[in-house]
């Protein structure tokens, strides 16, 4: 009977009836779906969450159905927009959370117009700079956030509660944070699911009000090497830290630190955001390549240029395939879209 679907959930005393109630109404945010994302999301989805809000930048690719579990064959095939593909499949596990879509990059501006309204922020991204641009949004708005990061068999796990406990820049100092290196070493499954079980887990508690129960400490483990440390950081929160400390600059958040074209993390990649373009327009853009070279879906236009693929997306983002120099990018792409 479709009521009796939370009854596990309900008989677990720290979340009940009252619990249940309470993560009906609550709205998460989840910043990147890729491994970290589509774990979290799959089972904030099946806990029965009101409302959920997904970003990602990416499409998905063969390389992601290793770990990345609302994703499938066909996906990679159409190169649907990781967004879209995790849509159609958290709908069908539960139909009765709304699912809130957005290809695009987690810049300032996207993030800060998303976060209105949002209980929780979910870390799932693979990069620092997007983490530091959570941490100072998170202070700012005063809402809690989960970092998340795994590499190889390695994972971390902690969880920001602002006014509580020191924040993400607090602790670069300190702790060795590891999750600066892109994954060129690769990642297993487990260790997802191992971070995600922590991330998802403390969402749950914030859900219900159960502040205490938080984990104020950062988690560390290896589950290749059987090494699992919890550390307590209470006293790392630093008075004059500029995004949790008394006077706040919050610096990610400074126009100077918004990078407009990055090297993908752990890929071949560079995306770049033109300033000028602020939708694209594929006809248009059609008109100007050899159209024996053009794939294209509902979302996203794909071409074929020499030893390096562009892959157009319609907010005006465009990912440069095969370099990992932007110089070299930036020149394939204006070529290309000046015909
Ligand atoms: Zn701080």
């Amino acid at each position: 009977m479709k009521e009796d679907r939370y009854s596990r959930q309900r008989l677990f005393s720290p979340i009940g009836d009252e619990g249940q109630r309470k993560i009906r109404e609550k709205h998460v945010l989840l910043v990147g779906v890729g491994a970290l994302g589509t774990s979290c999301a799959e089972q904030l989805v099946r806990a029965g969450i009101g409302r959920i809000t997904l970003i990602d930048r990416d499409y998905v690719e063969w390389s992601n159905l290793q770990r990345q579990q609302l994703f499938g064959e066909s996906d990679a095939a159409l190169r649907l927009p990781k967004v879209v593909a995790a849509k159609t499949r958290l709908e069908k596990v539960n139909r009765d959370v709304q699912i809130d879509i957005h290809i695009k990059d987690a810049g300032r501006e996207e993030l800060e117009e998303l976060l209105e309204g949002v209980d929780v922020v979910l870390d799932a991204t693979d990069n620092f700079e997007t983490r530091l641009l959570i941490n100072d949004l998170s202070q700012k708005w005063n809402v809690p956030w989960i970092y998340g990061a795994c590499v190889g068999s390695h994972g971390v796990s902690y969880t920001i509660i602002p006014g509580e406990n020191a924040c993400l820049r607090c602790l670069m100092d300190t702790v060795p944070l590891g999750g600066a290196t892109c994954d060129t070493v690769g990642v297993i499954s487990p260790v997802v699911q191992m971070v995600t079980a922590h991330q998802v887990a403390d969402t749950m508690k914030l859900l219900v009000d159960d502040v205490a129960a938080v984990n104020q400490k950062f988690i560390t483990f290896d589950l290749w090497q059987q090494r699992y440390s919890s550390i307590s950081v209470n006293n790392v929160k630093k008075q004059d830290c500029p995004s949790c400390g008394l006077n706040p600059t919050y610096p990610s958040l400074s126009i100077e630190n918004q990078t407009k074209t990055a090297v993908l993390c752990g890929r071949d990649t560079v995306q770049i955001r033109p300033a000028y373009v602020k939708e694209r327009d594929f006809e248009e853009l059609k008109q100007r390549l050899t159209q024996s070279k053009v794939k294209e879906n509902a979302f996203l236009l794909s071409y074929e240029s020499g030893d390096h693929r562009l892959v157009f997306f319609r907010d005006g983002r465009v990912l440069v395939h095969g370099t990992k120099d932007i110089t070299e990018a930036k020149s394939i792409y204006l070529q290309t879209v000046s015909g």
